[in-house]
């Protein structure tokens, strides 16, 4: 057992992109460590490195300098216990929702399980997420929404250590986003799966993590992206949004946010980080 240490460790983190006008330094001097069963939550203005720091822990890219290690060992590439759910679904148009799921299944349990048990694990995963209905559909029949939601079963059918989702609710309207955002709550409660994700809606970062972890974007003296403040968020759980909106810990988390967002750690660009009304 490790229980005690870490269970994902950023150390030292610079990740500089080589381009056609050289040099670019994305992210500089990262120290991270996640828990197991912790649900992270990454924000900050777009240009701030979030992707990149995401992209890193699924061993989708390599850091320039530092390392990254997943239960003690370091990250050398893209495995199956750090699934990955993006904001766009990727989905195989051509296969029905099921066989999606199926072909995660089976790149992690083939080697050891017979086809039936397959299928049951990706019906399972399905369920779990309210899309066993649309087993036989293909992605362009069912709503951005549900498309989200499959591809949510499909990293979760994986039963991966960590679930890392790049603004994985980031292009739905704002009522589906509250009713997945309950349902990855209720999921991850039973999985206990530690969480890293991306999000530039500070509702959902309060609503969802135990820290969040605030972004600063470079400056325009040259200082890359970094890693500028960690909130903790001592919300009990089960949460329930509807109770949580005039609770005093999650109004302070939020302003803490805010204010972190809007004083003197503006984005370069004008993205706005998303607020619900
Ligand atoms: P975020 O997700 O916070 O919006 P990203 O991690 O996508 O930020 O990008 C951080 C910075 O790195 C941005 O300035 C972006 O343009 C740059 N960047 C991202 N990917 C690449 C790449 N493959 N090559 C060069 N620059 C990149
Ligand atoms: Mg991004």
């Amino acid at each position: 057992m490790h229980s005690n240490n870490p269970f994902i460790q950023i150390q030292g983190v610079d990740m500089v992109y080589k381009t056609r006008q050289g040099s670019f330094k994305a992210l500089e001097g990262i120290d991270l460590d996640i828990r197991r069963g912790e649900f992270i939550s990454l924000i900050g203005h777009s240009g701030c490195g979030k992707s990149t720091l995401l992209n890193l822990v699924a061993g989708l890219l390599k850091p320039s300098q530092g390392a990254l290690l997943c239960d003690q060992r370091e990250i050398a590439g893209p495995g199956p216990e750090r699934a990955v759910v993006f904001q766009n679904h990727s989905l195989l148009p051509w296969l029905s929702c099921l066989d999606n799921v199926l072909l995660a299944v089976e790149t992690v349990f083939a080697a050891k399980e017979a086809r039936p048990r397959l299928v049951a694990r990706a019906q399972a995963a399905l369920e779990l997420v309210g899309m066993a209905h649309a087993a036989y559909k293909r992605p362009h029949e069912i709503s951005g929404g549900m498309k989200q939601r499959v591809g949510i079963a499909r990293a979760l059918a994986m039963e991966p250590k960590v679930l890392l989702m790049d603004e994985p609710f980031g292009a739905l309207d704002a009522l589906t986003r509250a009713h997945l955002q309950d349902e990855l709550l209720k999921i991850v409660a039973t999985t206990r799966s530690t969480v890293l994700m991306v999000t530039h809606d500070v509702d959902e970062a309060v609503l969802l993590s135990d820290r969040i972890v605030m972004m600063s974007p470079p400056t325009p003296d040259g200082r890359a992206a970094t890693l500028a403040q960690v909130l903790p968020v001592p919300l009990l759980r089960p949460r329930h949004r509807v109770q949580l909106a005039e609770d005093a810990v999650y109004l302070h988390c939020r302003k803490a946010v805010i204010d972190f967002l809007y004083a003197g750690h503006a984005g370069q660009d004008q993205a706005e980080p998303a607020l619900q009304a």
